[in-house]
């Protein structure tokens, strides 16, 4: 499998009502790369500043994740810092420093350029297009982005739409992107812009694929755990993706169960902040949880 990611690489702080974390490691392509290699080696594109730590990098890389796309430049660390309510669907942004992510312009190392599998995290579609105009042959591509850059880059944004297989967004931005007043609605607007499937996602009510044949809904795993949802859309994408780049068809009962361990991966890494419940975890656990929530759906 070669899959490859592009995104974000982060220093989040996070406020929850019952805790606090701060500077930990974040970002899109990071969750994404260490959900996605519980299946399979990742590539990961992405930028540092010097203040980043080498022991990082070396997690990363004790993943078998390939940073030789993770360029470090002169300055600081993408920065993110937000606070979940009570209920913890609602989050807002309090801060967001681009510092180095801002001015990313992507050059994919030579072993890079035949990944057949592409994720294009949360980031600049600017820079999204850039990472796939570099790949040879991709045989899927997916998509993610969120308010931040469908407010402020629309059309890079729908020119890129136009060139994925594929798409996750949560509900909000689904609304946001296509002006939709239901979800079903929304999906069918967003594979009107180009994707041949669109991933909603709904936090702890589960995820929504839409195609042109039809609609399927999952529900989330009921983890009574919730330690820190950041991250759980891109950990869905990254269990999504890594078990899609294990196949060689990508029908619908395929598509299904990739929803399914990504809803499953996604649902141990809000267990703890950063990527500490996924460090605790090997796919043996994957598994087993998948079993379980496999006997949970049975109807
Ligand atoms: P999620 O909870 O799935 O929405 O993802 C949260 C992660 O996205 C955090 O680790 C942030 O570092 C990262 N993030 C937040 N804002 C942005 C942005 N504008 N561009 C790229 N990544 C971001």
């Amino acid at each position: 499998m070669s899959l490859i990611v592009v995104g974000s690489v982060a220093f989040d702080t996070v406020e929850t009502p019952a805790a606090k974390a701060d500077r930990v490691l974040g970002g899109s392509a990071t969750y994404f790369s260490y959900a996605a290699s519980f299946f399979g080696p990742v590539r990961l594109v992405g930028v540092v500043g010097t203040d980043f730590p080498p022991a990082y990098r070396e997690l990363l890389q004790s993943r078998n994740i390939d940073t030789a796309g993770l360029e470090t430049v002169e300055g600081k660390t993408f920065f993110w810092r937000g606070a979940y309510e009570k209920d913890m669907n609602k989050r807002t942004t309090l801060e967001v420093d681009l510092n180095v992510f801002g001015e990313f312009d992507p050059t994919l190392p030579e072993h890079f350029r035949d990944s057949r599998f592409v994720f294009l995290a949360n980031g600049s579609p600017r820079v999204q297009m850039r990472v796939l105009e570099q790949v040879a042959r991709p045989q899927l591509v997916v998509a993610d982005t969120m308010n931040f850059y469908i407010e402020s880059q629309r059309d890079d944004l729908l020119k890129l739409m136009r060139r994925i297989d594929g798409m996750v967004l949560n509900d909000e931005e689904a609304f946001m992107l296509t002006g939709a007043s239901h979800l079903v609605d929304a999906g069918r607007k967003v594979l009107a812009m180009g994707p041949k499937f669109v991933v909603i996602k709904k936090g702890e009510h589960g995820a929504m694929l839409v195609t042109p044949t039809g609609v399927i809904v999952l529900p989330a795993y009921p983890t009574d755990r919730v330690v820190d949802p950041t991250g759980a859309g891109d950990s869905f994408a990254g269990g999504m993706m890594g078990y899609l780049a294990t196949q060689e068809v990508f029908d619908e009962p395929r598509l299904r169960r990739a929803m399914a361990y990504g809803t499953v991966v996604a649902s141990f890494g809000v267990e703890d902040f950063s990527l500490d419940r996924f460090r605790q975890i090997g796919m043996d656990n994957i598994r087993s949880r998948y079993e379980q929530y496999r006997a949970m759906l049975a109807l």
